[in-house]
């Protein structure tokens, strides 16, 4: 990869229904713009206290004990990738669109100048939050993109959406358009999900799942040969077309 390739940092905005998605998905992309010294913020709409955090209920533990919970977890992620954090407490099962929380997530943007975009696919018939919270992200982008919306700061650009891989991709149309190489800093993403203890079934789910895709990306070098690797990647889609000078 040429270091032009990894020029254009710019601030990455991550937007995540739940505590822990922005972990799983997007952690790697995350640890990599950190490293590179891009400015990240996660936005999470909801703590995932309700749909996400089976373990803290069986053990007994109430709803506002579980946000608290979530809510340490998910910062102490953030701190290990490198990102800033914010959380809006929209609540989930549902996280429910409103004005109100598009509003929010406008002033974000604004506040963010976002280069990059991360969120969820807009299809997932297991939870219907991840969608809710992809339809939200878009919308809010383009409302931030308005002269005329009131809110502080400059209208946004046109920073590109990425989708990043669902827990069932093959149920949320998603086809790994882009696969990105998240090798050198697999080590921060995986130290950042066993900040995640109420999820702790997902740590082994997303490093098999990193190193399927650090196969693909290798395509037909070592590990389709049958030789040893250790690349690990992660699987987005691009919502918006590619602005490009040249095809490769
Ligand atoms: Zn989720």
């Amino acid at each position: 990869m040429s270091a032009s390739e990894d020029a254009p940092a710019g601030p990455v905005l991550v937007i995540s229904a739940h505590a822990g998605d922005f972990v799983w998905r997007a952690g790697g992309a995350i640890a990599l713009a950190a490293a590179r010294g891009a400015a990240v913020t996660v936005l999470c709409l909801s703590y995932g206290e309700r749909g996400e955090s089976a373990r803290a209920w069986r053990e007994g533990k109430q709803l506002a004990e579980i946000k608290a919970i979530r809510r340490a977890e998910a910062s102490a992620a953030a701190e290990v990738l490198g990102a800033a954090i914010e959380f809006a407490d929209a609540g989930d099962y549902p996280l429910r669109e409103s004005d109100a929380l598009i509003d929010l997530i406008v002033r974000c943007y604004r506040r963010v100048q976002p280069e990059v975009v991360l969120t969820h696919p807009l299809a997932d018939p297991y939870n219907g939050d991840h969608p809710a919270a992809a339809r939200m992200a878009l919308n809010a982008r383009v409302y931030a993109q308005a002269a005329g919306y009131d809110a502080p700061g400059e209208p946004l650009g046109a920073p590109p959406v990425y989708f990043f891989e669902p827990h069932q991709p093959e149920m949320c149309d998603f086809k790994p358009q882009v696969l990105l190489d998240i090798t050198e800093v697999f080590r921060v993403k995986r130290a950042a999900m066993e900040c995640l203890p109420a999820q702790q079934h997902m740590w082994d789910y997303y490093t098999e799942l990193a190193r399927r895709r650090g196969v693909q990306l290798q395509r037909n070098a070592g590990p389709n040969l049958g030789l040893p690797h250790d690349t690990m990647a992660e699987a987005y889609m691009r919502l918006y077309p590619q602005v490009t000078r040249m095809l490769r």
